[in-house]
């Protein structure tokens, strides 16, 4: 029989973990989040003594990740796949080439202001610079933000930019992080979007579910719900330990405010570049109630050569993959060519 003190200890647990995946601030849990590479190997028991050689405090793009991210990782492991995917390390500098500033053609496809449009139909608006943390590989990690984004003067002309052209029937919201936007300020902008008649579909790029779940509070999820449109939501996590209890509770809200959920990777060395990985991966998304949905062939981005799998061993890992995932589990690998009208297969 459970008592009422039972019954009140478990009330309190279930309160604490309500205060932490609604977080009262996500505000505050990104104002404490990790800037500094050696609080990170301190929060890990990882001594500087082995980084010393491997230092790399880069001027721009430095090191960012938020404490719920960190413990996830394994305490003592310098080959933590988390770990490796925000710790700033001397092969960023490294030269190699084919490896550039804008690797997918982003500046060349500026329709207006803070508008990308690379493929039929759909149009990717880039809503902010900011991001919850900084991914070492990113492909925009060059990107020149401040003169790329829509500034708040100019909301409007980016608006009447997508009024304006009727063969446009879904705006991808990304960035940077979209949900690094305060609430009053990207309801505004959701809303401006979803009464253009001729947009059928709002998309969210963003790695916040997994980084910040705190950030997936009742505020947010009252009026996405309340959007009159379709909505999708595609997430970006890599490795299956980045899915744990708290994040998993942040998508099944989003699920429940009825958000189709995708999830995109990119294939990365030493990361999650084994079919262990990868499946384990697709099984945890499953359980949170994602799909995966690509498998990026990583953009050849400046600073990034070393994360790169090379194109034989990415083919002959979805084979396997394939042989072992539903097709429904199965993510698609593909990579962005600069100038083509749509993702590419790679097979
Ligand atoms: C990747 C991307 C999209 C989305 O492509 P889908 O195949 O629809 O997921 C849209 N616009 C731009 C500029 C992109 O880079
Ligand atoms: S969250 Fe996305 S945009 Fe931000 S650093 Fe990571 S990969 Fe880049």
């Amino acid at each position: 029989m459970i008592t009422a003190k039972a019954l009140k200890v478990k009330d309190e647990s279930q309160d604490n973990l309500h205060t932490y995946s609604n977080g009262i601030s996500w505000q505050r849990a990104l104002a404490n989040a990790v800037r500094d590479p050696y609080e990170l190997l301190q929060c890990l028991g990882l001594s500087d003594d082995k980084y010393e050689k491997q230092l790399y405090l880069p001027d721009n793009f430095k090191l960012l990740v938020p404490h719920s991210y960190i413990a996830k990782m394994k305490k003592g492991d310098w080959n933590d796949p988390l770990l490796k995917q925000v710790l700033p390390i001397q092969d960023e500098k490294k030269s190699v080439a084919g490896f550039v500033a804008d690797p997918v053609g982003d500046l060349n496809a500026v329709i207006s202001s803070g508008v990308l449009q690379k493929y039929q139909g759909r149009v990717l608006l880039i809503t902010t610079g900011a991001c919850a943390v900084h991914c070492r590989y990113c492909f925009r990690r060059h990107f020149p933000y401040a003169s790329s984004m829509p500034d708040k003067d100019k909301w409007q002309e980016t608006l009447a930019s997508i009024q304006n052209d009727k063969s446009i029937h879904e705006v991808i919201l990304s960035g940077g992080d979209p949900l690094m936007i305060p609430d009053d300020r990207l309801q505004a902008m959701c809303e401006d979007i979803v009464k253009i008649p001729h947009i059928k579909t709002l998309r969210v790029h963003t790695r916040i579910p997994v980084f910040l779940p705190e950030r997936i509070n009742e505020t947010f999820l009252a009026w996405a719900t309340a959007l009159p449109i379709q909505k999708v939501m595609v997430i970006h996590a890599n490795h299956a330990n980045e899915l744990d209890q708290v994040v998993g509770e942040s998508l099944a809200k989003l699920h429940e405010a009825d958000f189709t959920l995708l999830n995109q990777s990119v294939l990365l060395k030493g990361i999650n570049d084994s079919v262990e990985s990868l499946s384990a991966l697709s099984h945890r998304l499953f359980s949170s109630k994602v799909l995966p949905y690509y498998l990026h062939q990583l953009d050849k981005v400046e600073g990034a050569a070393h994360f790169e799998v090379d194109r034989e061993k990415a083919i002959k890992l979805l084979k396997d993959l394939k042989k072992c995932l539903p097709g429904y589990l199965t993510p698609r690998l593909v990579e962005e060519i600069s100038g083509e009208r749509s993702k590419l297969a790679i097979e």
